[in-house]
């Protein structure tokens, strides 16, 4: 086997988010390959051979790269929609809209997705893809190939919605599928693309969406076919004070008793929001390593409320940020989530005690990795692991003032992007793709919204 090719990045500051939160004021990360093989103090050692780049990244903050814990690419094509709805009112809105995507609008949708998130430092994306209208076409593979073209690492959520209106659930009834072809579809999604590899760039979740757009059985046996895959579980859990109370009038208990009851806790189970969790829900998500990823923009948004994501800290909890879906979080940016966290957390009980910045950079990197199962392979910049990082410019007027870096990415404005690796592969330059044509995307997101909207407008 011929020897790794090397990348050496001197002269930066680096935050490696490593169990010992170890900082660089000035020093040095050498890529081998695909992977990460030396980050520490001071410039790389000379005489290194196979040496093919040699990047000085003075004025800049290396971190590993981002992680984005829940989204839903899809509604890319429906922003700037019912602006101003709680969650209940906002998706009775937008369901008619979204039941008529199609294989193009997808695909355009997770592009614009990506290419966004990319361009500001993200490496690890997932959609909570839950919308399969039938006769859509192949909606799943439109995304992964939109997140393999894009360079970055991906989990597709295959989520699926089974209980509608005519159930006493939420969504219409032509917005959903069978239970038998939400399993079925699912389960072909699994087999046909997940990678259990170390470097892989494309997983699968088993995603039903909400207790309030999904059967019981559905839930059961959504479970049973993650399991029985060794793929994880993901789905929305207490988001709103509206979903507390369906639980109780539905099932009889609250939202984390109910997923308990479906076998929904686990440390192969991450879930988005848990906005209204008691002290108990905490304690049994940390009993049971159940993740979280917050998405305090989107819970703004809607006016869901805060997250008590110190009080889920301190108790053990993995919790990652998300954007989640661009009709609640229209910018859809993550490295906007570090700060908003940090912001609205200090809005909570905790008050100026909640987060710090440092802690928000964990949530975004490593605690990312840790939800979506790749802890091993990514989020913190240790020897070994993946060579997914990125390159912040801090040296500009927006940052240049700010002496401490980790206070200036986290505090400060969104920094500009110098370069982003994935995989060891530079797919961000000074701001700019280098995968994909951004303005090319640009005017296909928009040829496919007002396609959407007419099509919805017709009925
Ligand atoms: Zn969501």
């Amino acid at each position: 086997m011929a020897a790794a090719q090397r990348i050496v990045i001197d002269n930066c500051a680096i935050a490696t988010v490593d169990a010992g939160d170890t900082e660089h004021a000035s020093g040095h990360v050498i890529i081998a390959g695909n992977r990460i093989e030396a980050v520490g103090g001071g410039r790389a050692p000379e005489g290194l051979e196979d040496v093919v780049r040699r990047i000085d990244a003075t004025g800049h903050l290396v971190t590993p790269g981002l992680i984005n814990t829940h989204h839903h690419f899809y509604q890319w094509i429906t922003r700037g929609l019912a602006t101003d709805h709680n969650l209940f009112n906002w998706l009775v809105a937008l369901y008619p809209t979204w039941a008529r995507i199609d294989e193009s609008m997808a695909y355009a949708a997770a592009q614009g997705s990506l290419a966004v998130m990319a361009r500001g430092g993200v490496t690890t994306a997932m959609d909570h893809h839950y919308v399969y209208p039938e006769g859509s076409g192949d909606l799943s593979g439109a995304i992964i190939r939109a997140a393999r073209e894009t360079g970055v690492r991906f989990t597709l959520a295959r989520g699926s919605m089974d209980r509608s209106e005519k159930d006493g659930g939420l969504p219409p009834d032509f917005a959903v599928e069978t239970l038998d072809d939400a399993l079925a579809a699912t389960a072909r999604t699994v087999d046909e693309h997940h990678d259990a590899s170390f470097d892989a760039m494309t997983q699968v979740a088993v995603a039903p969406c909400s207790p309030f757009s999904v059967s019981t059985e559905l839930m059961r046996q959504g479970a049973e076919l993650a399991r029985a895959k060794g793929v994880r579980l993901h789905t929305h859990g207490s988001e709103t004070v509206e979903e507390e109370k369906f639980c109780h009038e539905l099932f009889g208990m609250g939202p984390t008793d109910y997923f308990e009851s479906t076998g929904w806790l686990g440390e192969d189970v991450w879930m988005a929001h848990c906005v209204h969790m008691n002290d108990s829900d905490i304690a049994a998500f940390a009993r049971t390593g159940t993740g979280v990823a917050h998405c305090p923009s989107s819970n703004a948004r809607l006016a869901a409320g805060i997250a008590r994501v110190p009080d889920m800290l301190a108790a053990g909890v993995p919790v990652g940020l998300g954007v989640d879906g661009t009709a609640s979080n229209e910018s859809g940016e993550l490295h906007t989530e570090l700060r908003n966290a940090l912001l609205i957390n200090r809005l909570g009980a905790h008050r100026e005690a909640a987060l710090n910045a440092r802690q928000a950079l964990r949530l975004g990197t490593y605690g990312g990795a840790r939800v979506l199962g790749r802890a091993a392979e990514t989020g913190s910049l240790e020897p070994g692991k993946l060579a997914d990082l990125v390159l912040w410019k801090l040296d500009t007027i927006a940052h240049a003032s700010i002496a401490d870096p980790v206070t200036a990415l986290v505090f400060g404005a969104a920094a500009p992007v110098t370069a982003s690796f994935v995989n060891g592969r530079q797919i961000v330059a000074d701001g700019r793709l280098l995968t994909v044509d951004e303005d090319a995307i640009a005017r296909s997101t928009r040829t496919e919204a007002q396609r959407l909207a007419r099509i919805t407008a017709q009925g």
